[in-house]
């Protein structure tokens, strides 16, 4: 198998939007910046590719851009391409931003697909013959489940560090990181490290990767001659909050306020410690021959016509007089506000909606793709159901979804189940879509 890595900067101009809150937030500076990481594949006879983004997410016509431009500009086929976002909450929004109102500006689009294709091109120009090596570990304390039972029976995302109400979260949290080691004869070898958590530490109107950008600069500064890039897991009921924090873990939250990227920090520092306790240790993978597949499955829409005239209610006295308006405190204005919105968008339809399932296949292992944001639990059912000991499972890659909860997360309530836009039980169908596609390779 041969390998080639590039790496392109894709921060933005001042004063693009910036995606991730209902608050509207734009470019003022740069705290570090933001990067596409390109892996490709070449077995001789067909090439992969695998591309790392420091973005929120894509809109689903901005995946298909880059994979125009990919599949214009070389031989690499249009299902051979993955791309996985970060999620950083401190990076621009291509297509629609809610909170500005505003679309991304079609120069920055233009300059941000060329650049990605332009990464798979240098990749292509940089491949060397090569080993896969693998293992498995765990980053203690830096992800935490966000969902939690209070004591009065309501379900709340995020209730608030130390909250007294707080009795216990409702699921548990993985702490699996995942290294994919890639050998090279003659060039920098490619760390690829697999972790589920939000990348919503640092907030705020300066660009930053979040903790997958400090991770990369951390390990590639401990290990010389090294490439690294992070592949985000499944992450939507989980981040960086610990409710009940050490002092010493409270200080580090305290001092993001002069100092933005602390949380950040201490959180790469630990996942590239957990990388470093394994480095020496991984184990050869066969990786002789490249498979790949996309489906798209349709997915119920979560159509609540019934709720239609309290949300639209709701959404127009926060138009008109902001958040503050609202009779609601915390991460409780999201819930509502991400409901209404899912409501209001939804009351004519679709009743179902496209989504991508993706997999590439390299000799013994795999990279399962999924779009959106899917809870702790439908990972570790892909996981667990794989026969390939080696399955990397990366949620927000090739297609938009939003949330995708669990099934029992809509009984239990909570912001991630009220805003989705995907009804209850698509979390089976999309368990099920992937571990057929992976079972086709
Ligand atoms: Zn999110």
């Amino acid at each position: 198998m041969k390998t080639g890595f590039s790496k392109r900067c894709i921060t933005p101009p001042y004063g693009i939007a910036i995606g991730g809150y209902f608050r509207p937030r734009r470019v003022k500076g740069v705290l570090d910046d933001l990067y596409a990481r390109v892996v490709v594949f070449d077995d001789g006879e067909s090439y992969a590719t695998i591309i790392t983004l420091d973005l929120i997410d894509l809109p689903e016509n901005m995946f298909e851009r880059i994979k125009d431009a990919i599949c214009d500009a070389t031989d690499i086929k249009r299902e051979a391409i993955f791309i996985n976002c970060s999620h950083t909450h401190t990076g621009p929004r291509f297509g629609y931003d809610g909170a500005t109102d505003e679309e991304s500006p079609e120069y920055y689009n233009e300059f941000f697909v060329n650049n990605v294709k332009t990464g798979v091109l240098y990749a292509l120009d940089d491949l060397k013959e090569s080993t896969i090596e693998t293992a498995k570990t765990e980053a203690k304390r830096i992800a935490f489940v966000r969902r939690f039972r209070m004591k009065n029976g309501k379900v709340l995302t995020n209730p608030g560090v130390g909250n007294p109400e707080i009795d216990h979260p409702l699921s548990e949290v993985y702490e699996g990181v995942h290294l994919v080691k890639i050998v090279r004869q003659g060039g920098k070898d490619i760390y690829m490290v697999n972790f589920g958590c939000h990348a919503d530490t640092t907030g705020g109107e300066f660009i930053s990767a979040d903790y997958p950008g400090q991770l990369c600069k951390i390990l590639e500064n401990a290990i010389p001659d090294t490439h690294c890039m992070f592949l985000q897991g499944c992450e939507g009921d989980v981040n960086h909050h610990d409710v009940h924090p050490s002092k010493a873990r409270a200080e580090v939250n305290k001092r993001r306020a002069d100092y933005r990227c602390s949380i950040s920090e201490y959180m790469g520092r630990v996942l590239a410690g957990a990388v470093l306790s394994v480095a020496s240790l991984t184990e050869e993978v066969k990786a002789d021959k490249l498979s790949f597949k996309v489906r798209i499955v349709d997915l119920p829409s979560y159509q609540q016509n019934e709720k239609l005239e309290e949300a639209k209610a709701l959404y127009d006295l926060y138009r008109r007089e902001g958040r503050d308006a609202l009779p609601y405190e915390g991460m409780e204005v999201e819930t509502v506000l991400g409901e209404a919105s899912r409501i209001i968008k939804l009351e004519n339809g679709p009743l179902s909606f496209p989504y991508t399932l993706s997999a590439i296949k390299i000799g013994d292992m795999v990279f399962a793709g999924i779009g959106g944001e899917a809870f702790t639990d439908i990972g570790n059912r892909i996981r667990e159901d794989s026969p390939y000991e080696n399955t990397v499972v990366c949620c927000l890659t090739n297609c938009t979804g939003g949330y995708i909860p669990t099934s029992v997360a809509y009984e239990e309530g909570g912001y991630e189940a009220r805003s989705s836009k995907l009804a209850p039980g698509g979390d089976n169908i999309i368990v099920d879509g992937i571990l057929d596609l992976i079972k086709e390779l």
